[in-house]
């Protein structure tokens, strides 16, 4: 029975002090979690469907990272911009796992912070000012995060937003009008990008800024051949394209970094979330002449690259590549997405399955034909999972009708037919 006595105290303090900004969508409070489980407070157990919204890449507190961390507790927490052997060790070796040139890293200590930086290098190492960011997008809570993002229902009554920023459409394969086949949406969703120059840009364009599949604006994967229009696009014009790569990166996708499923560089590329499997960090890195021009002390934080930090990422990051969670995740998520595919063929409120690695998304429908959108749906069925024993995060989407599914790399495949055995059944009691 959830919430439990124990829970229901949580939640009853919780909501008298609590800012009412930070929604609490389940009845379930966490009290610890070991790889893919979850236990809450009243002693219930729950498989983790979630990784602690994307973060516990490795599962949660593997016991190399809590050692690390352990470790790096009793002999320093924080020395601010002091040089520190873990900083340069994890500095060192996240430009390792980048492509060449990529070889410069800012560390802070969120996604969004990061997303900032990011912005201000682009505007420093150009000159210019002009962003091109893409409706759905979903980049962060900061200003400047918030004002290249185009998720609307994110941005409610918060502006007015950092001026120069442009917007594009970003391709829907679900969403497409009769008669549209995927090229020839990308071929619109390029053209529209020429056409923003044209139209609305004062010439000024420092970057385009885009995750590299949208997470917040719904799972939507862009093809190859998009992605590579983009970047063709950002070389034509001499702008520099921004991957924020906060939740596709470290091994969520089936690649290390998502970007490699689609054979581009980006000039610069944002990272957080399962960097270090939930201790606040993230991270910018760019090629060295991008951050040449950064002033010392203009883009630095009291915690970024903090010694607990880089001692959680170092660790996260061996034990990603170590056990080689990437390729986990894209053997799993393919077998999950065969198993979800089916139940689509089954269930008339499953519109599309989609997703990559162990990123994967339901879409919920009234109906089919119309594929008019099912928050309601997709709101009650994440309840009815949870009574079940099963761990899902609340629903996402332009619509708030997708609901993700994003175990850690380390699940197995018997766990992971567990929970689509649970999913199985709570559709068929829908
Ligand atoms: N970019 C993307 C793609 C994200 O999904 C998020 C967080 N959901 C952010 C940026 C912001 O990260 P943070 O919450 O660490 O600020």
């Amino acid at each position: 029975d959830l919430p439990g006595p124990k829970a229901r105290a949580v939640l009853e303090t919780q909501a008298k002090f609590l800012s009412p900004s930070i929604s609490t969508p389940m009845p379930l409070v966490w009290e610890r979690a070991e790889d893919c489980r979850v236990y809450d407070v009243d002693g219930n157990d729950f498989i983790d469907f979630t990784s602690g919204v994307l973060v516990a890449n490795t599962g949660h507190c593997h016991p190399k990272v809590v050692k690390a961390i352990q470790d790096q507790a009793g002999l320093l927490l924080n020395c601010y911009d002091s040089a520190h052997p873990l900083r340069s060790a994890f500095v060192e070796r996240l430009a390792g796992l980048m492509p060449e040139d990529l070889d410069r890293v800012l560390l802070l200590s969120s996604g969004s912070e990061a997303i900032d930086a990011a912005l201000k290098m682009a505007r420093v190492s150009t000159g210019r000012d002009e962003i091109i960011g893409f409706d759905g997008a979903f980049h962060g809570r900061t200003y400047g995060a918030m004002s290249a993002g185009g998720l609307a229902g994110a941005r409610q009554g918060f502006g007015p937003f950092l001026p120069g920023i442009l917007r594009a459409p970003f391709p829907d394969y679900y969403r497409m009008q009769p008669g549209e086949t995927p090229e020839s949406v990308d071929a619109h969703c390029l053209a529209a990008l020429e056409q923003l120059l044209l139209s609305q840009s004062n010439g000024d364009v420092a970057a385009l800024i885009t995750e590299t599949y949208q997470g917040g604006g719904g799972s939507l994967v862009p093809s190859a051949r998009f992605m590579r229009g983009v970047r063709d696009f950002c070389d034509r014009h001499g702008i520099l394209l921004i991957l924020d790569e906060v939740q596709a990166s470290f091994g969520r996708t089936g690649r290390l970094f998502a970007f490699e499923h689609f054979d581009i560089v980006p000039d610069i590329v944002v990272v957080g979330k399962g960097i270090a499997s939930g201790l606040p960090v993230a991270a910018v890195v760019a090629r060295t002449p991008i951050m040449a021009g950064l002033k010392p002390g203009s883009l630095s934080s009291t915690f970024g690259g903090n010694p607990l930090a880089c001692a959680a990422g170092l660790a996260s990051i061996d034990v990603i590549v170590e056990d080689d969670l990437s390729g986990n995740a894209a053997r799993i998520g393919t077998h999950m997405t065969g198993r979800l595919k089916a139940l689509m063929e089954r269930h008339r409120l499953v519109g599309d399955i989609r997703g990559m690695g162990l990123s994967l998304a339901i879409e919920f429908v009234i109906d089919k034909e119309t594929k008019q959108p099912n928050p309601e749906v997709a709101r009650g069925f994440v309840e009815h999972l949870l009574r079940s024993g099963l761990c899902v995060m609340a629903p996402i989407g332009r619509n708030g009708n997708v609901l993700r599914i994003a175990p850690p790399l380390t699940i197995t495949r018997e766990l992971a037919d567990e929970g689509l055995d649970i999913i199985e059944a709570s559709l068929q009691a829908f």
